[in-house]
């Protein structure tokens, strides 16, 4: 079981112009109590500046941010109560380990006694007993977004907001943290604002993902549902690998290349529809095999590379669009007898047939 200790966030019309750039242009979204969401889009996209709206360093335009029931959006970054790991936001090097840890608690006028207390928790949630009297360059980047963490935790705020803080790290220790992270909040339920431009950072660590572009929003959704269902094509280029095939649509019927798709929700109105496959979930079709809900292609293999783990097969449709299938190098499976030049004929689940909209950029 979790706890949950945050506040919700429930932002409207948040607009933030410079010039005649808007890096965030009428951004609706409401963050659930003890939820952990992380803003995920490219650089440039806004993730900072709506991250610097909440923390109070950046004034929008218009619009309205409250936590809770308060509306915060006249108030000055100490009133907020928010904890906060950013990039930039960096340690004091001229301070010990103990000292940075207790600044935010000092600043706030708490008595030693107290201190001593909160910054010995804070020191074993993130796992550095010991390590008080230690110099900040005596530390591995590692244990510094630790103390950098604890520094954001350690007056129990119920909001935290914190800025690609592992963007750092080499890969090993960046993945390691963001399951440290992800435990940490479940143990301590603030409400959690993370960003990232990482796909695959955000799919792990999020209980639910906004995606930001051109200081829009795209979609606020689950992994799960951000993968299997994205709203547009920036999305869906944006999160995982796909290919998208041009159908045309007449009602709810969606059409390639003359072929009727078996589709689960084909998008409503007018706009020009792709499908959308993911390379995984391509399979090779094999005699007798039960084919209801599923669409079949006829392709031409074109090339086979190995990948240890997995092998990508490149094919080439009907129409002469290439695209490309990764698969299992299990032994027993009916690709491990394919080889290239060969006809033969792909299935995909009427489940896995996304149809989505062209655009988003
Ligand atoms: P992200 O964090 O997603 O990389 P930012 O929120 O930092 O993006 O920036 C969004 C856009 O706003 C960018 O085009 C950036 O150049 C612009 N921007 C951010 N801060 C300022 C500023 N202080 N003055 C002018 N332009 C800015
Ligand atoms: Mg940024």
């Amino acid at each position: 079981m979790s706890t949950v200790n945050g506040l919700p966030i429930s932002i409207s019309g948040i607009t933030k112009r410079y010039g005649d750039l808007y890096a965030l242009d009428n951004i609706d979204l409401e963050i659930k109590q003890g939820e952990f969401l992380t803003l995920l889009g490219p650089s440039g996209s806004g993730k900072t500046t709506l991250l610097m709206a909440l923390a109070g360093f950046t004034r929008p335009d218009h619009g309205s941010i409250k936590f809770g029931d308060e509306e915060i959006i006249l108030k000055a970054p100490h009133q907020r109560g928010v904890g906060m790991m950013f990039q930039n936001y960096a340690l004091f090097p001229h301070m010990n380990v103990e000292q940075n840890i207790s600044y935010p608690l000092r600043l706030r006028k708490v008595n030693k006694t107290e201190i001593l207390e909160r910054v010995n928790q804070a020191l074993a949630t993130v796992q550095l007993t010991g390590f008080g009297d230690r110099g900040i360059d005596q530390l591995s980047g590692g244990q510094r977004q630790r103390v950098a963490l604890a520094r954001a935790i350690v007056f129990g705020p119920r909001i935290l907001l914190m800025d690609e803080p592992l963007s750092a790290l080499d890969k090993n220790l960046r993945e390691k943290m963001q399951i440290e992270l992800r435990h940490l909040h479940e143990e301590l339920g603030m409400t959690t604002v993370y960003v990232t431009h990482d796909q695959r950072e955000a799919l792990t660590m999020s209980d639910r993902i906004v995606v930001i572009n051109n200081g829009k929003l795209m979609q606020c959704a689950t992994p799960r549902n951000l993968y299997d269902y994205p709203a547009n094509k920036f999305v869906a280029e944006f999160i995982g690998e796909s290919a998208f095939l041009k159908v045309d649509h007449q009602g709810d019927d969606i059409y390639f290349n003359g072929q009727k798709l078996l589709v689960e929700t084909p998008p409503k109105g007018q706009k020009d529809l792709l499908l959308m496959i993911r390379p995984e979930r391509l399979m090779v079709m094999v005699d007798g095999q039960d084919s209801e809900n599923m669409n079949i292609f006829n392709v031409t293999v074109s090339e086979i590379v190995y990948q240890g783990e997995t092998k990508i097969i490149y094919v080439i449709l009907d129409d002469g669009t290439s695209i490309s299938m990764r698969l299992s190098t299990r032994s027993g499976q009916p690709q491990n007898e394919i080889d290239e030049g060969d006809k033969i004929k792909l299935v995909l689940h009427k489940s896995d047939t996304t149809i989505v909209e062209d655009g988003g950029y």
